[in-house]
């Protein structure tokens, strides 16, 4: 009877395990954490379910287990000891899914045991037990106990911390532990009674029983939760009390067991540990959230954190200021210099803003070289005090750069206000400091206060930048190109009055505003970098077009603008190689200006050098305006200056005017230079240039710039084509 008893319990126990070893091969691998969680109650349930048939071999073989020998009994209560602990592990493992708020990821065997001996050692304070406690087989005994009461808080906290999904299912495998506890104690303290030991081999069969259940039910997902409550620190802290408990219960009691003290110094040994590795994983993570919330170079605050205090700034209702500092200049160190170099100038610029700032202000750096202020409390006037300030701190900021070098950075400062009550959203405050910082460097202020007035202008632009971006952007294609028209303006002989040129000038249809003149749009466009995607589309519509003047009898100089920043541009020589296949390159002309010649004189002399080597003139362009030197020029292999309609439109009224282009001409002439006036636009004027030995005139008095087919128009008006 009591052998056929055994034998059913162990095959229900063998039973629900393979129920729960089927349910652990088949959680699908996205659920990996609750994947990881069945395969531990397998585990759990394959070592009870060893340990349940190692107990049967003694009972078919008419013996009781304690009979069999110390051996067996020790393996017994190792074997099931450790299959609690995996039960547990599972528990930990799913919790461990679902709780993202725990900083360590790894899953916690040293809190469980820690707690399992604080127990065990609790449980040789207060039990009296049968022969005292102090054999070795007792103690495995009241350990494996420990670790039942341990499983059982674990689930019962399980089951009354999870939704109602979950609750039915984990109430019943903690109803089944709460029975294997309640008949374990009483196996322990009072032997084994053969009712006691029925009554244990039902709660076994009953507790896998309730876990091949579970397994059989339909799984339930569940997001991120946050069970803090059974968060690391909390266990192990309940290691620590139960440890500390057992070690002063044993100095209490008449008849302390040694084995009081061991457990309870190993639990609190366990839980020291954990709790210090705790501490040190708590440590890492706000370091961690720390580091997502400041910049990694000057340790200030970040654009999220600054936004985040803006936000907040911006719903407290009273009064702040955003003040937006962007460095001048600050590409040209990084470029110059080094990257080194403009780190340490940003480092140092974050001290010097940091030591001028009044205090509840936060500064941060939101990226690059632009640093944000956020002033609680203050008005404009307060603010553009506060920004003069910075200015001032930003112009002591000395850097020594490489060789003994020192940097002095100017910078632009914009200030935007709230009053607190006028709804203005943070990000929109921070977007009007960016329109008034833009404003200040523009118009070189050093500070400028947003006002709506500069704020649309500044809008607009950005409108057209994008627009142009459409237009012109790498994405856009060709069609898009053809948003950008080439007008055409000649160029007259003084000598014989013949039309020996043509200047390509670009104008833009734009879908709202029309047609638009290059000084509306070329500076955004060089800002965004768009300027060889132009040039390129603008020289070789020019080029078509000269072709097509040429099959229509007139044989003209083509002159095409080049811009500063793509004349330092490999691109531009790969343009003038393409358009030297297909015309005689000696009959096209580069205008460059000498603005742009002045910005890396070297530079451009070379690329000015590798134009002319490839057979195409050269162009001065806009003479006057920029800073050249005569020894500059003479190296230049220039065969043609144009003087600035700045000076030809005053040449008649102005006589230091005048005197200035007579000497320009006298130098021109002498560096071997073809003299071309622009914005020639009465016949006075034209007149006075002849007689100043000027070669050429372009200006509205000849024509406009016009569209090829009515520049065609006017030629064929003015002179018969040469066939
Ligand atoms: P620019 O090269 O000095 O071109 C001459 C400018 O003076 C043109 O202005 C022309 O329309 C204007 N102009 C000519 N004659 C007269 C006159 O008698 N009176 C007055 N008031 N103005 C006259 P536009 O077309 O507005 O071009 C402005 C500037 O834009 C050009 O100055 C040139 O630097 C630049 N640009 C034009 N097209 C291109 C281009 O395709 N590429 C590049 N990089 N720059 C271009
Ligand atoms: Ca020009
Ligand atoms: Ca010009």
């Amino acid at each position: 009877m009591l052998a056929a008893l055994i034998v059913l319990r162990t095959l229900v126990v063998v039973a629900s395990f393979l129920v729960v070893a089927r349910r652990a091969s088949r959680e699908s691998g996205a659920r990996t954490q609750v994947r990881g969680s069945w395969r531990s109650y397998r585990a759990g349930l394959g070592l009870l379910a060893a340990s349940s048939a190692l107990e049967t071999v003694p009972v078919l073989l008419g013996q009781s287990v304690g009979r069999v020998g110390l051996g067996l009994v020790l393996v017994l209560r190792v074997t099931s000891t450790t299959g609690c602990f995996f039960l547990y592990h599972g528990i930990s493992r799913w919790y461990r899914a679902h709780d993202k708020g725990r900083p360590s990821g790894r899953v916690d065997w040293l809190v469980g045991i820690s707690c399992v001996l604080g127990v065990a050692g609790l449980a040789n304070v207060v039990l009296v037990v049968p022969d005292g406690g102090t054999g070795l087989a007792q103690q495995l005994r009241i350990v494996h106990v420990a670790s039942i009461a341990v499983l059982l808080s674990a689930v019962a906290f399980f089951a009354l911390t999870m939704p109602r999904d979950l609750r039915g299912r984990s109430t019943m495998v903690a109803a089944a532990v709460a029975l294997v506890l309640v008949t374990q104690v009483v196996y322990l303290l009072h032997g084994p009674q053969l009712g006691i030991v029925l009554a244990c081999w039902t709660a076994w069969a009953y507790l896998a029983v309730a876990y091949a259940i579970a397994a059989c039910l339909p799984a339930v997902t569940l997001g991120h939760q946050h069970h803090r409550i059974l968060s690391v620190p909390v266990v192990s802290s309940a290691g620590l009390v139960l440890g500390l408990v057992s070690l002063l219960g044993a100095g209490l009691v008449p008849r302390p067991t040694h084995w009081a003290l061991w457990f309870g110094a190993a639990a609190i040994a366990g839980s020291g540990v954990r709790l210090v590795r705790l501490v040190r994983d708590l440590a890492d993570h706000d370091r961690a959230r720390r580091q997502a919330r400041t910049d990694d170079l000057t340790g200030l605050a970040n654009r999220r954190e600054f936004l985040d205090h803006l936000r907040r700034a911006a719903g407290e209702g009273a009064p702040f200021a955003v003040l937006l500092l962007d460095l001048d200049r600050f590409k040209e160190v990084n470029d110059q210099h080094g990257h080194a170099a403009g780190d340490e100038l940003l480092t140092a610029t974050a001290i010097r803003l940091g030591s001028v700032l009044p205090h509840p202000a936060l500064l941060a750096r939101l990226g690059g070289d632009e640093f944000a202020v956020l002033l609680p409390g203050a008005d404009a006037a307060e603010a553009v005090t506060t920004a003069g300030s910075m200015l001032a701190a930003v112009s002591r900021v000395d850097v020594v750069l490489g060789s003994v070098v020192a940097h002095t950075v100017g910078a632009s400062v914009g200030v935007a206000t709230s009053s607190g009550s006028d709804g203005l959203s943070g990000e929109e405050l921070l977007r009007r400091a960016d329109g008034a910082m833009y404003t200040a460097k523009v118009g070189g202020l050093g500070v400028a206060l947003h006002d709506e007035v500069t704020d649309r202008a500044w809008r607009s632009r950005v409108l057209l930048s994008e627009e142009l971006h459409d237009a012109l952007g790498v994405d856009a294609g060709p069609c898009a190109a053809d948003a950008f028209e080439v007008h055409y303006q000649p160029q007259v002989s003084l000598v014989d009055d013949e039309v020996v040129g043509v200047e390509a000038l670009v104008r833009w249809n734009h879908p709202r505003l029309g047609l638009l003149a290059p000084g509306a749009f070329l500076d955004v466009l060089e800002e965004r970098g768009m300027m060889p995607a132009l040039t390129v589309h603008v020289a070789r519509r020019a080029v078509t077009d000269l072709a097509a003047w040429r099959a229509a009898g007139y044989d003209l100089r083509l002159s095409i603008n080049t811009s500063s920043t793509y004349l330092s541009n490999p691109q531009l020589l790969e343009l003038l190689d393409e358009l030297a296949e297909g015309t005689d390159p000696s009959r096209i002309v580069v205008e460059v200006t000498e603005t742009s010649l002045m910005n890396e004189p070297e530079r451009a002399l070379a690329t000015c050098r590798d134009i002319t080597a490839r057979g195409f003139s050269l162009s001065i362009d806009d003479f006057g305006t920029g800073y050249s030197s005569l020894a500059y020029l003479a190296n230049l292999p220039a065969t043609e200056l144009k003087i600035d309609r700045a000076f030809t439109s005053r040449a008649l009224v102005d006589d230091r005017i005048t005197a200035i282009v007579a000497g320009t001409v006298d130098l021109a002439h002498h560096l071997g230079l073809r003299v071309v006036a622009e914005g020639v636009e009465d016949t006075g004027t034209l007149e006075l240039l002849r007689g100043l030995g000027i070669e050429e005139s372009q200006g509205y008095l000849h024509s406009r710039p016009v569209p090829a087919g009515e520049f065609l128009r006017w030629l064929r008006g003015r002179t018969p084509a040469v066939v």
